[in-house]
C-alpha cells in the first residue's frame, strides 16, 4: 500500500482592511462613486445596521472576487466584529474570523498597530495582506518576524481594489507560496 500523501499545506490568510480597499475614500473634493443604494443597503443589513454612511460605497463586486481567490480571509480592520455585521452582507460574503486590536504585543513607534497582530496570528504561514496603510517600517518589520511567504499590497485609498490589485493578488495567491 502506497503511504498516505500528506495533507497539502493551508490555503495562505488574507488579512483585508476595509477603509481604503473596500471604502475608498479621499479623492478630489472627497467624491467617490456609489455603487449601493440606501435602499438596498436597508434590504441586506436592516434598519439598524444600515446606517452607515460609507457603505453606498462598497462595490458588491469585490465579494465575488475576494470570494474566488485560493486564500482564507481574515477582517483586518478598526471594523473589527462590525465588518461581519455591515460590509461582508453587502458584499455577499460569509461572517469572516476577525483579528482584534489589542490581542497581541504593542507595535513599535512607525509600525502600524495591524501588523505584529498579524504577524502574530499568521504564526509564520503564508499571509497577503490588503491595507492602504502599509508603509515600509511595516515590511521591514514583516521581513524580520516571520518567516514565511508574504505579499503586502499596498492599495490606493482614494481608488480602492483594482483590478490590477486582484491581479497581482491571484498570482502570488496561486503561485508557489
Ligand atoms: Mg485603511
Amino acid at each position: 500500500m502506497e503511504p498516505l500523501e500528506p495533507p497539502p499545506p493551508p490555503l495562505p490568510l488574507l488579512y483585508l482592511d476595509v477603509d481604503g480597499p473596500l471604502i475608498p475614500f479621499g479623492g478630489p473634493a472627497g467624491r467617490q462613486p456609489e455603487h449601493l443604494t440606501e435602499r438596498r443597503i436597508r434590504e441586506v443589513l436592516g434598519a439598524e445596521a444600515a446606517g452607515h454612511p460609507l457603505l453606498v460605497r462598497i462595490d458588491p463586486r469585490h465579494g465575488a472576487r475576494i470570494a474566488a481567490l485560493p486564500c482564507r480571509p481574515v477582517w483586518a480592520t478598526t471594523w473589527e466584529h462590525e465588518a461581519n455585521i455591515c460590509v461582508a452582507p453587502l458584499l455577499g460574503l460569509p461572517p469572516l474570523p476577525v483579528l482584534e486590536e489589542g490581542d497581541g504585543e504593542d507595535a513599535p513607534y512607525g509600525v502600524h498597530w495591524k501588523t505584529p497582530l498579524l504577524v502574530g496570528h499568521a504564526d509564520g504561514t503564508a499571509f497577503a495582506w490588503v491595507d492602504d496603510e502599509i508603509g515600509a517600517a511595516d515590511r521591514q518589520w514583516v521581513a524580520d518576524h516571520h518567516p514565511g511567504p508574504t505579499l503586502l499590497l499596498r492599495v490606493d485609498p482614494q481608488v480602492g481594489l483594482t483590478e490590477q490589485d486582484f491581479a497581482v493578488l491571484e498570482e502570488w495567491l496561486r503561485g508557489p507560496v
